[in-house]
Parts: C-alpha cells; structure tokens; sequence
C-alpha cells in the first residue's frame, strides 16, 4: 500500500520538472552571455580570448606544483604567476567589454601571443625541467594567430619570439647556467625556430587564403545584390517593377489585416502619351517617363513607394494613409510639380499631366481588388477628360474628383 502510494506520479510532477528545466537553462544561458556577451562577434572573439584564460590557469597550477617539487623557485614562480595574472586581467576585460572592437586586431591576439612568448622564453631559461613542455607551448600560443591575423601581424609575431628565441640562447650561451647542455640546447632552440618559422609561414599562407575567401564573399555579396537590383527594378525609370510592387502590395495587405492600418493605392497613366511618342519620338517619350519617375519620387513620403506598373502607368503604394484627404493630396501635389515640368530639353515647350485612380484598401480584399477599383476610378479619370484623380468607392463607383 504504501509502495502504491509512493510510487503514485505526481500530477505536478513532469510540469514542475520541465519548468525548473527551462528556469535552469535560462539561468546557465544567461551566465553565459555575461561571460561571453551576446553579440555573435564579440561571442566569438571572447570565446577565443578565453583559452588563453585556460591556458594560463593550467600554468598557474604548474607553476605552484613545481615550487612544492623544487623544480622553481619562489621568487621565478611568483613572478611568472604574476605575469598569468595580469593576462588574465588585462585582456579578457578588454575583449570582453568591447573597448578592443576599435582595434583592427580586436581579439588582441598578436598583443597577447607576445606577452605570452615573452614570459615562455623567460621560463625556459630558468626553468630546466619544464623546457619540454615550454617548447610546445611557444608552438601552441602562436597557433592562435593562425586564425585571425594578417600576414604582416603573423610575420611580426613569429620573427619577434624567433629573435627571442636567439637572445635568449646567446645570454644563456654567455652566463652558461648549470642544467643548460650546450650542444643539445643550441639544437633544441634552433630546432624550435624552425618549427616557429614553419608555423608561422603557413599561417601567412592561411591569413592570405582567408582574405581571398572574404574578398570572395564580399564580390558575391556585391553580384547577389545587383542580381536584386535587376530583378526588382525597372531599367528606364529606376522605379520598383510590377513584380516587387506585387510583393510590397501583398506584405502591406497581410499587415493591414494584422494591425487595421489603413493603406491606399493609385494608379497613374500618363495622359496622350502616344501623341507624344509620335510627335517627338520614343527617345523624347522615354525622358517623359524619366522626369515623372524622378519628380514623383521627390512629392511622395518616405513611406510611400511607386512603381513602373507597365508602360506609362505607375502605381503608387501609401501605407498608413486615409483616402481623404491624405492620399488624395499627396496626388495632387505630384500633378501639380508634374505640370511644370519640361521634360525634355530637345522639346522645351512640351509639357504632360496624367490620370488617376485612387483606392483605399477594404479589409477583407485582395491586393488585386484593390488595384481593379483603382483601374476603374482612373477608367473614369480619362472619360471625365484626364489630367484628374478619381476616387473609388467601396461600391466600385468612382467619386468624381477631377481636378483639371
Ligand atoms: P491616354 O491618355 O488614354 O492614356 O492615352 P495614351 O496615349 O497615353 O495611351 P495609349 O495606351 O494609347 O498609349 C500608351 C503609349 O505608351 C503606347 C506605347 O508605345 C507607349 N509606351 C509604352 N512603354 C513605353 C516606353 O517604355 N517608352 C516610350 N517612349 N513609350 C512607351
Ligand atoms: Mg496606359
Ligand atoms: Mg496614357
């Protein structure tokens, strides 16, 4: 009996343990972003300017066992734990808070493998029975500049530790301290140079690699975004084509059902744009075009947008816009920069106009319904005898509203 009731789940149970999960998860992950910030950049940059924080807690603890083994003494110790310690302080904050970002090497990684190499080389020299271990980690410190430096940086790095190195061995070569064998550490040092320069070769050829990906990838940035420009835009005019229109249209309907935002739509034809075709020819009829683009681009909001609908007609998109008396206006503003215009300067008495449609969306319709009472009430624009902006009704019937 009492196993029945022990062994009973806990209705709360899984819900309790599935909460605590997340307030758990949440809990580690926002330890996380304070150790490592949120910024995919800086997460990255932090993250690898952490593993010499690793680094040089591992040394922290070699340090301090071989002064209990009697391998180094006090006074080498407390001053190479110092020099960790002050790595640790100094960079990460500095990685970490952003203030590096300003920096073309904003990891700090070239400063941090020279304070790293310098205090390594300093080790070796007093330190025999740690060389060993001193040699591979020269070779690892400079592993971290593979990544992120440039070739001038990685040249700077590995020739400095390599004339480290040397120094070292002529000071060494002079004081010849017990425990340093001559002949086996001339080899061992240049053995190490050699080792540091190949490294420090390939990283170059890496670093050069890597530009000519991010070029690369910056050249195929720049191609996808004249691809877009081609594709969404008119070539004459420079305005949105039909088709990105049919996008922008569609996007402001879905919002216009989410938020009750009003938005309206005009459609524009040039008036007896085939007169002028004919009269002056298609090159004249092209800066008509041209000029009505560019001046109706400058009389409409930020907001709105226009579009080369097809020919000479144009189709102009306002958000967050009443039909009266806001979209209306706006309208007649442009007819009324439309009407100074000299569009050409091989015809400089011609002057155009055009007609009008005006729709406000109703909730409910489509982008196409819209544009159809639209097409109506500028059907009813050129029959009330152009150079006018109709309005269209929520019946279909246009509004006379001509202004001409
Ligand atoms: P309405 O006032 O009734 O609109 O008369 P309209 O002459 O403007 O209209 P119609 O549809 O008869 O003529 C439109 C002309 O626009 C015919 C076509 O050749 C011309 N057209 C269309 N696209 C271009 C273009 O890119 N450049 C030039 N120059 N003309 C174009
Ligand atoms: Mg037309
Ligand atoms: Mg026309």
């Amino acid at each position: 009996m009492g196993e029945t009731v022990s062994s009973k789940p806990d209705s709360h149970g899984p819900v309790k343990d599935a909460a605590q999960g997340v307030r758990a998860r949440t809990a580690v992950q926002r330890m996380v972003d304070v150790v490592l910030g949120t910024h995919p950049s800086l997460r990255s940059r932090v993250m690898l300017g952490l593993l010499p924080v690793v680094l040089y807690v591992v040394w922290i603890v070699t340090h301090l066992f071989s002064v209990h083994m009697g391998y180094m003494s006090a006074d080498v110790a407390k001053f190479a734990i110092g020099h960790h310690i002050i790595g640790i302080l100094v960079f990460y904050p500095l990685v970490r808070s952003g203030y590096s970002a300003r920096f073309q090497d904003s990891g700090l990684i070239q400063a941090q493998i020279m304070w790293a190499a310098s205090v390594a080389i300093f080790i070796y020299s007093v330190n025999a029975p740690l060389r060993v271990a001193i040699m591979q980690l020269l070779c690892m410190i400079h592993l971290f500049g593979l990544f992120t430096l440039r070739p001038r940086q990685l040249l700077f790095t590995g020739g400095s530790t390599i004339l480290m190195l040397l120094v070292m061995l002529a000071v060494m070569l002079h004081l010849k301290p017990a425990n340093f064998i001559v002949d086996q550490e001339i080899f061992k040092i240049l053995f190490a140079c050699f080792i540091i320069g190949l490294l420090t070769w390939m990283s170059i050829l890496h670093s050069l690699a890597r530009g000519n990906l991010s070029k690369k990838k910056k050249e195929l940035a720049q191609a996808v975004a004249q691809v877009n420009e081609l594709v969404t835009r008119d070539a004459l005019t420079g305005l949105y084509n039909r088709k990105h229109m049919q996008e922008l249209l569609e996007r402001e309907r879905i919002r216009q059902a989410h938020t009750g935002q009003p938005f309206c739509v005009a459609l524009i034809d040039l008036d007896h744009f085939k007169h002028v075709n004919d009269s002056y020819g298609h090159q004249v009829g092209d800066e008509v075009l041209c000029s009505f683009a560019k001046t109706a681009e400058l009389t409409l909001r930020e907001t709105d947008t226009i579009a080369r609908w097809g020919g000479e007609e144009f189709l102009v998109l306002m958000p967050e816009t009443t039909l009266e008396p806001y979209a209306q206006v706006a309208i007649d503003r442009m007819r009324n920069m439309v009407r100074e215009l000299a569009p050409s300067a091989t015809v400089p008495t011609l002057r155009f106009s055009f007609s009008a449609g005006l729709a406000a969306h109703i909730d409910g319709h489509t982008a196409d319904q819209s544009i159809a009472r639209a097409d109506h009430a500028l059907y009813a624009a050129k029959h009330a005898g152009r150079n006018c902006t109709m309005l269209a009704t929520a019946a279909n019937n246009p509004d006379s509203a001509c202004a001409a």
